[in-house]
């Protein structure tokens, strides 16, 4: 095997924790200095790279919510052209965007109003204080900045199950809670997106 001067396997997929994401920063120099690059993204932070005894691809990214420490993370196979057009997603904005989005729903009460949802077409009662569903309320935050946006790119591996589809389907599942429950709040711990993650 021709995989002697590898150690990708040394370095598993970053679980979705802040200690994950600053160990893998703390490694950064150690994987770099052995990997070839094969792509660089106009925006100057992510860069893409192979191993050449073993072929695997990784990202390069800045963990912008973590020190803004480079990293690096394993991905699908891709070709830079391709890689070029669209990125995969980084693992320290999936963070950011689930720790968010579980904060949020963990620290209020949600309880359904008798009104529609204000968005077009949606066919959910809007939840008490909003005009909104619960999903649409939350991508109105989201567009506010007042809680953090889907991560930009491809989403890979580990995080596909806390990907664009499991976002609308976990809240439109807790508007369906919410209709059952009399008393106003969602059980936390129980509701996270986080939940979803291997
Ligand atoms: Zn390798
Ligand atoms: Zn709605």
């Amino acid at each position: 095997m021709p995989e002697a001067a590898c150690s990708c396997r040394d370095y598993p997929d970053i679980r979705l924790s802040r200690a994950e994401v600053l160990g893998r920063a703390k490694a950064f120099k150690a994987l770099a200095s052995r990997l070839t690059l094969v792509a660089a993204n106009p925006d100057r932070e992510h860069r893409l790279f192979t191993c050449s005894p073993c072929g695997a691809f990784w990202q390069g990214a800045r963990a912008l919510h973590v020190g803004t420490k480079p990293y690096l993370f394993r991905v699908p196979s891709v070709s830079p052209s391709s890689w070029l057009e669209t990125r995969f997603v980084d693992p320290d904005e999936v963070l950011v965007f689930v720790a968010g989005l579980d904060r949020y729903l963990e620290r209020n009460q949600f309880a359904l109003a008798q009104v529609a949802c204000a968005h077009t077409p949606c066919a959910a009662l809007a939840i008490r204080h909003s005009v909104h569903c619960l999903l649409h309320h939350i991508e109105a935050l989201q567009a506010s900045h007042l809680l953090p946006q889907l991560p930009v790119g491809r989403w890979f591996g580990p995080y596909v199950p806390l990907g664009p589809d499991a976002f609308i389907r976990h809240l439109t599942a807790l508007q369906s809670d919410l209709a059952r429950v009399t008393q106003p709040g969602l059980t936390p711990g129980s509701t996270g997106l986080a939940t979803l993650a291997g």
